[in-house]
């Protein structure tokens, strides 16, 4: 991550995938979109407004000034998702993640 210049509310034209928790952003919700800058490219990305701020409240939390996307942060810190303290719809979001990826390497595991 890097240094963000700008964030805005924008309500999506088609669905995206959040960032943060790797689902999607459904067309006609209203989500973040972040501008910003790192290593010295210009980058974009979009996420829920609820990941948007379980983050910023994670980082407060444990008292650091960068963090991964939020499915990064819990999958390196080896700690069950109860412990993680995000939002319940948060939570939610990345149970379903976790259960996708799941599910797709079950699907793989039975291809020849
Ligand atoms: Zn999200």
């Amino acid at each position: 991550m890097g240094e963000f210049s700008s964030v805005r509310t924008v309500t999506a034209a088609k669905q995206h995938v959040c960032e943060e928790c790797r689902q999607p952003i459904l067309k006609g919700e209203r989500h973040h979109y972040l501008a910003f800058k790192y290593d010295g490219d210009f980058n974009t990305l979009r996420s829920h407004v609820e990941c948007s701020e379980a983050r910023v409240a994670y980082m407060r939390d444990n008292d650091i000034d960068e963090a991964g996307f939020l499915i990064d942060e819990w999958e390196s810190s080896g700690e069950p998702m109860e412990n993680m303290g995000f939002p319940p719809i948060v939570e939610a979001r990345l149970r379903q993640t976790e259960a996708d990826r799941a599910a797709r390497q079950a699907a793989q595991a039975v291809k020849p």
